[in-house]
């Protein structure tokens, strides 16, 4: 019986070849395909009159085929069939590519159907590839009765390619749209069998369909109204879960607590003192902005929007060095590995005359500021020691840098941070909600107890709690455990590793001596239990009379020892005992604390029976222009600020679009830029949506612009398939202007500084939306040097140029988003990589009065039962977030 689960080669017509096209596109089982939504509707629901065709608008022709017949063509290397249909009245021609057998299908005198976009050449409108059908024939006969608009005509028999709404699907090579609507009506029945989550009180104040109604209509609505409550419907799934999560977020951080950070007046004076440039006025007030948030008990959420240019980066640079000055951590994500890569650079050059340490960790590379030349940055272990292990060595780079760059992947592998208590979100849009909460809920409280150094970690519950606490107020007697740490190290260097217990005792009593450190050897301590003496306990060393040492040999610590040195420890009046092993192969710490003694700071209401959770501040930074309305629609969680102003003395970048006659003009123009020292960026469009890393198309400019174009100039390449190691090798070299121009994927899409590039060439223009298309011209300009962004398109049709048009006079991301979407026109449902969100595949940034229903909904959803038991699927569905933030 067909299910949900059905594998799709289950189906009658899929062979193991097409579902491995499926695949692709990640379409395994018949739900899968049931919620792969078409990104438009070819509106056939007319039958246009030859002679009122019009170029650069989709159109449906019936009429007899008067001539046919197949050509080909050597200079393209391919098959052309060219064929002419009249209605009457006029004639049109049409010409299919490669697909010779189609003038066997079809035979003079046939009456047929076309379907597809008008194009235009010398000789007037034409048909480039459209859908077809013969209408005399009985074309296969679609299961889902109903759907489809009356058939055309006496003769008009079954024709769903081409007449009335027609969906249309990302598609990946050797499928069609045909093949994909075809399978999608043998299974669209059940759609029936989808839960529907949302509540139903909900469903009915909102006037929503059902989820199996909307997803049935979406892929094959009568009207474009119908399709739009289908839209409509799913796209409010989308909002509502967006919204829960942020609500749930938010809440969380209402109870939370944060490390406060201090301002440091003088130390931020002579940061900014040292830029090479003049903060801009709303640069100062964001900042200011955020380093008052910093100073809070509670965590910071706050949103920093600003255009692509405007210097969000040295906004974040401050909050930053606040924190590294505090002795606090501070770690900052990137949406890729070229972004994080870059921001090191940045950044260590940025904090050049402090010491700051600053550590790179992404899957491929693990470097620290200290790396580079510094010899002033002291991260402690030997250059020799940290190569020894790279994921010791990660380990190591976490826990010991003041700065943690990186990738999302940092967060979502299990790491053990010092003391995190900043985290920057670079490119906001890129991670979503989840990685927010993943971020807001992370307590380090555990891993704060835990030294440097160690590579095995074992926590008893018991200190748990109490670490927590001591987190909170920061590490109990952290200046005095650092001492100790250093002497340690002194000792593990002069000494080596592999002597016995003693040899390590009598060292560290040298060494504590020559750093006058004040302690006590083998003191004896009365250990009491209910004031009772129950007897002695002498520990190795006891340092300034406040922190416990025990030295130990041992080939394994574990549980047992640890728990050794509490049973002692919460017998006496201290608060925290070391326990420190020396391993053949390193050295390890513990940090134990004793409950008793902990300064009693409270623990949130006991009645909840609620563990208290530490948060870090969160800063995410945005080059999407959300106004401010709209951000609580889906940032209902954070605080916003915005830079609008840019840096003084940027020039508008000059924007055109180039026809294809005017090629060559424009690589002279580029060659001399580059000799005037200049460098060009070139990105290139995805050809097939199953190609998500773009590979092939790069390539293929990447050949023709270095073999034939600028043969002389040295050219880079960059696309997702590349090692990071590779990549970060091709930024580095366009960097230091060895490589003139670089041909790229979108990947350059996000954040990435080169100052002296200054001309952006987009192929394939129009397949991008607009506000993509202003970040990439974004990647230029960022100098002195007057800039330009030159767009080719493959399309000439007036209104895809019309709409490449606005970015020549629009500089506006927002307003250009906006205009994207007016652009798509009815018909055209929406671009996922293009909506900026990536919970947002369906619902628009644009959706206003749908996001303020779902806003209303999940709070009210939330006011009735914070813990959502009422709606069991809905409960599923965002549990793992849930799980985070421990409402179970
Ligand atoms: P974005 O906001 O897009 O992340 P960046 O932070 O990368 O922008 O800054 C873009 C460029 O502008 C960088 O090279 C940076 O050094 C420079 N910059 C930042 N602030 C100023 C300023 N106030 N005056 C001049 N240049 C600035
Ligand atoms: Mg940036």
């Amino acid at each position: 019986m067909l299910t949900l689960d059905t594998k799709l080669e289950a189906l009658g017509r899929i062979g193991a070849a097409t579902a491995k096209k499926l695949k692709k596109l990640e379409l395994e089982t018949a739900r899968d395909l049931l919620l792969y939504f078409p990104f438009r509707y070819d509106d056939f629901s007319k039958v246009t009159p030859i002679a009122e065709l019009k170029p650069g608008e989709s159109a449906n022709v019936v009429g007899r085929l008067e001539l046919i017949q197949n050509k080909r063509s050597f200079r393209r290397r391919m098959h052309i069939t060219e064929a002419l249909i009249t209605d009457g009245d006029s004639s049109v021609k049409v010409i299919w590519f490669n697909q010779p057998y189609i003038a066997k299908n079809l035979k003079e005198g046939d009456r047929i159907s076309i379907a597809g976009k008008v194009d235009e050449d010398f000789s007037g409108p034409y048909f480039s590839a459209p859908s077809y059908e013969k209408l005399e024939s009985r074309v296969e006969h679609l299961d889902h009765p109903g759907l489809r608009p009356p058939l055309l005509g006496k003769e008009g028999i079954g024709a769903v390619h081409t007449q009335g709404l027609v969906p249309n699907y990302h598609l990946t090579e050797g499928l069609t749209q045909k093949q994909l609507r075809f399978f999608l009506s043998q299974i669209i029945k059940l759609a029936e069998e989808l839960t529907d989550w949302l509540p139903l009180d909900i469903r009915k104040k909102y006037k929503l369909l059902s989820y199996s109604e909307a997803v049935k209509k979406i892929h094959f609505p009568k009207t474009l109204a119908e399709a739009e409550t289908a839209r409509r419907r799913i796209a409010f799934n989308e909002l509502i879960l967006l919204q829960l999560q942020s609500q749930l977020v938010r809440k969380e951080l209402a109870e939370a607590h944060a490390v406060p950070i201090p301002f440091q007046e003088e130390a931020t004076k002579k940061f900014v003192g040292r830029l090479n440039f003049k903060l801009t006025n709303d640069q100062r007030k964001t900042a200011w902005a955020i380093l008052r948030d910093l100073e809070r008990a509670r965590p910071m959420s706050r949103l920093l929007e600003g255009d692509v240019g405007s210097g969000k980066t040295v906004v974040a640079a401050l909050a930053l060095l606040n924190v590294a000055l505090a002795g606090k951590q501070a770690v900052l994500l990137a949406p890729t590995e070229i972004l994080a890569a870059q921001h090191f650079a940045t950044l260590s050059k940025l904090f050049e005359e402090t010491n700051i340490r600053i550590g790179l960790v992404t899957r491929s590379q693990t470097r620290t500021n200290a790396d580079e030349t510094r010899t002033d940055v002291d991260f402690t272990q030997t250059k020799a020691d940290r190569k020894k292990n790279s994921e010791g060595n990660k380990d190591y780079v976490i826990k010991n840098s003041d700065i943690v760059i990186g990738t999302h992947a940092l967060i979502q592998d299990k790491i053990n941070f010092r003391d995190l208590a900043l985290a920057v979100i670079d490119e906001q849009h890129r991670f979503g909600v989840e990685q927010r909460a993943k971020l807001v809920t992370r307590t380090n409280a555990d891993d704060t107890r835990t030294e440097a150094d160690t590579t095995t970690r074992t926590n008893t519950d018991k200190t748990r709690t109490h670490a927590e606490r001591e987190n909170r107020e920061g590490l109990l007697y952290e200046d005095l455990t650092y001492k100790i740490r250093g002497a340690i190290f002194t000792v593990k260097k002069q000494l080596g590793l592999g002597h016995k217990e003693k040899v390590y005792q009598g060292a560290l009593e040298e060494e504590f001596k020559k750093i006058n450190l004040k302690f006590d050897r083998e003191k004896k301590i009365d250990i009491k239990y209910n004031d009772k003496k129950a007897g002695i306990y002498q520990p190795d060393f006891v340092i300034d009379d406040k922190i416990i040492v025990e030295i130990k040999k041992l080939p394994f610590v574990g549980k047992i020892e640890k728990e050794q040195v509490w049973s002692y420890l919460k017998g006496t009046n201290y608060e925290l005992a070391l326990l420190v092993n020396f391993f053949n192969t390193d050295v390890h710490f513990e940090r134990i604390i004793n409950s008793k003694q902990s300064r009693s700071v409270g623990v949130k209401s006991a009645s909840s029976q609620r563990k208290s959770v530490f948060s870090p501040h969160l800063l995410s930074l945005t080059a999407t222009p959300i106004p401010r309305s709209l951000a609580l629609g889906i940032y209902g969680d954070l605080d916003i600020s915005v830079i609008k102003e840019s840096p003084l003395g940027r020039k508008k970048i000059l924007t055109k679009i180039v026809a294809e006659d005017k090629r060559a003009a424009a690589y002279k123009f580029i060659r001399e830029q580059i000799m005037g020292g200049r460098q060009v960026f070139v990105i290139c469009p995805l050809i097939d949506f199953s190609d998500r890393l773009g590979v092939k198309a790069v390539k293929q400019e990447y050949e023709r612009l270095d073999k034939q174009i600028f043969p002389d100039l040295k050219i880079g390449i960059l696309h997702g398939k590349m090692k990071a190691a590779e990549k970060e090798k091709v930024m580095r070299e366009f960097l230091e202007n060895k490589i003139k121009i670089l041909v790229s994927t979108s990947v350059v899409e996000v954040g990435v500084d080169v100052p002296n590039a200054s001309v952006m060439i987009i192929e394939g223009a129009e397949r991008f939306g607009l506000a993509q298309l202003h970040q990439f011209r974004g990647r230029v300009g960022r100098s002195v040097h007057q800039s330009y962004c030159f767009l080719f398109s493959e399309s000439a049709a007036p209104a895809s140029l019309a709409r490449l048009e606005t970015l020549v006079n629009h500089f506006d991301g927002f307003e250009l988003a906006k205009m994207d979407l007016k652009f798509r026109g009815a018909g055209q449902l929406f671009g996922t990589e293009q909506s900026g969100f990536p919970e947002l595949k369906i619902a628009t940034l644009f959706d206003y009065e749908l996001m303020k229903e779902a806003r209303e909904a999940a709070l009210a959803l939330i006011d009735q039962d914070s813990e959502l038991k009422k709606w069991p699927e809905l409960k599923t569905l965002i549990r793992p977030l849930l799980e985070k933030v421990h409402l179970e």
